[in-house]
């Protein structure tokens, strides 16, 4: 890429340090519903053209608009996990403009009064060479940033963490691929240490995160060549032309600014009641902000390893189920982010198609690794066999050359109940403070178990069935 953008490139280090880039994003993203924004059509991805249509969404006269209250759920759901003002009352308007697959000839958006502070919510139109309206009014919610960010790299963190929460939140399959995020950036220099921003320019089609960082270099560069050389930045909108590897400015006509709009007279204004919030929120899964934060404080492991575990929901719940299975945390955090990461990776196996093995299996593993009844090494190797041949563990272990199955949860505490109550003395002495006769415990669970139990988990039985 460093090749395509040699032009811009060649502005030296020093001068490129005297000024500061100013970044905002406008993230457009389709809701996850079943059908469309104002009409019953189906909204799936990737059916035959047209045939998801209907006088509603080809904009036919006399077809009127029915808002789809999902769309609006799952846009209070983006908002309140993005910590936006929900407002009370919203209202549609009529953005009116051409474009081939707009056939009303105007858009329903939400203009002055937006369904959230910052959060819109706009229907699709489709930006394609050929007419397909099947995406024509597929929900959108347009998520806009404060020109708040300084670099490239600040941006590509700030989408990064937005698709999380969107993910988190089944707001949206943020697929970017298809379409279903998107994101303008707008864009401008200003010599550092200056207050006012400089003129911006409007980047267009941004649909993948190394197009975002691509185009954002490229752009802050020739900006500041141009105010180097003694030139104006033109208030403009440019596209980000993926071949050619630079931001190039659209025909001003296509993107005449004047929309009227107006409100929308099909539609009633939306209200959201607190009521109505409320139950949304109170439906809303925990934040991966929140995840990680809980994870170093409640289960000790490091902000980095809370970072990688948290990247998708599907990690997260995996991590947290093998830790609820009895799988030691920090050895689970190691292990999963590593080994099981890698295997996946190698074997072609999905955590979203539960193709991983099981959450209690996974448990097992890592058990028999902390109670050293499994070296690290052989448990890389029971572990490859889990991931490529879907065997059990205990399967793994014995084609690995080991013998001694682990007990399971109820078999290991059967078994300490056992010991406990064949010496009763022993246990009065030790509720009674005597804390020394607790490894006498240990000694005889781990005897009965004929080493087939991990200490630690021994050690904690005991400790419960004791106090
Ligand atoms: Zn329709």
């Amino acid at each position: 890429m460093a090749k395509l953008t040699q032009d811009a490139t060649s502005i030296p280090p020093e001068v490129l340090a005297v000024y500061e880039p100013v970044i905002g994003l406008e993230v457009h993203v389709q809701l996850k519903t079943a059908t469309k924004a104002f009409c019953a059509c189906s909204a799936r991805f990737g059916d035959p053209p047209n045939t998801n249509t209907c006088p509603v969404c080809l904009g036919l006269p006399g077809a009127l608009p029915v808002l789809n209250r999902r769309a609006v759920e799952l846009g209070i759901r983006a908002a309140l996990a993005l910590h936006l003002n929900v407002q009370e009352s919203s209202r549609f308007a009529r953005k009116n403009y051409f474009y081939p697959d707009l056939p009303k000839g105007y858009q329903i958006s939400m203009y002055e009064l937006p369904l959230a502070t910052r959060g819109w919510l706009v229907p699709d139109s489709a930006e394609k060479s050929y007419v397909d309206y099947n995406r024509g009014g597929t929900p959108l919610a347009e998520i806009v940033s404060e020109p708040d960010l300084r670099s490239p790299t600040e941006a590509h963190a700030y989408l990064t963490a937005l698709k999380q929460v969107l993910l988190y939140t089944e707001v949206s399959d943020c697929n970017m691929e298809e379409g279903s995020l998107r994101c303008d950036a707008n864009v401008s220099v200003r010599r550092r240490g200056a207050e006012q921003f400089g003129t911006k320019a409007e980047v267009k089609n941004l649909n993948s995160f190394r197009y975002l960082q691509h185009a954002l270099e490229f752009e802050i560069e020739r900006q500041i060549s141009v105010l180097e050389s003694g030139g104006k930045i033109d208030q403009e909108t440019r596209l980000w032309n993926v071949t050619a590897g630079r931001t190039e400015p659209m025909r001003s006509k296509e993107f005449a600014h004047d929309y009227r709009y107006f409100p929308e007279p099909d539609l009633l204004p939306v209200r959201v009641s607190a009521a109505w919030r409320d139950e949304i929120a109170s439906t809303m899964p925990e934040l991966p902000s929140a995840k990680r934060k809980r994870y170093v404080r409640d289960l000790g492991i490091t902000p980095y390893d809370a970072e990688v575990l948290t990247a998708t929901r599907e990690l997260a719940d995996y991590f947290e189920a093998v830790v609820n299975e009895g799988g030691p945390a920090k050895l689970a955090a190691n292990w999963i982010q590593n080994e099981f990461l890698h295997l996946a990776n190698e074997t072609g196996k999905s955590l979203e198609k539960y193709e991983w093995p099981t959450q209690a299996e996974a448990a097992g593993l890592l058990e028999r690794v902390q109670g050293r009844i499994l070296t690290a090494a052989s448990a890389k190797k029971v572990l490859l066999r889990m991931f490529r041949d879907g065997a059990t563990i205990d399967d793994a272990v014995r084609a690995e050359g080991g013998t001694t199955p682990l007990l399971d949860r109820d078999e290991l505490e059967r078994l300490c109940v056992e010991v406990i109550e064949k010496n009763p003395e022993n246990a009065a002495k030790y509720r009674a403070g005597n804390e020394g006769v607790f490894k006498f415990f240990v000694g005889q669970a781990m005897r009965a178990s004929r080493g087939q139990a991990n200490p630690q988990t021994v050690n904690d039985t005991l400790k419960r069935l004791l106090s």
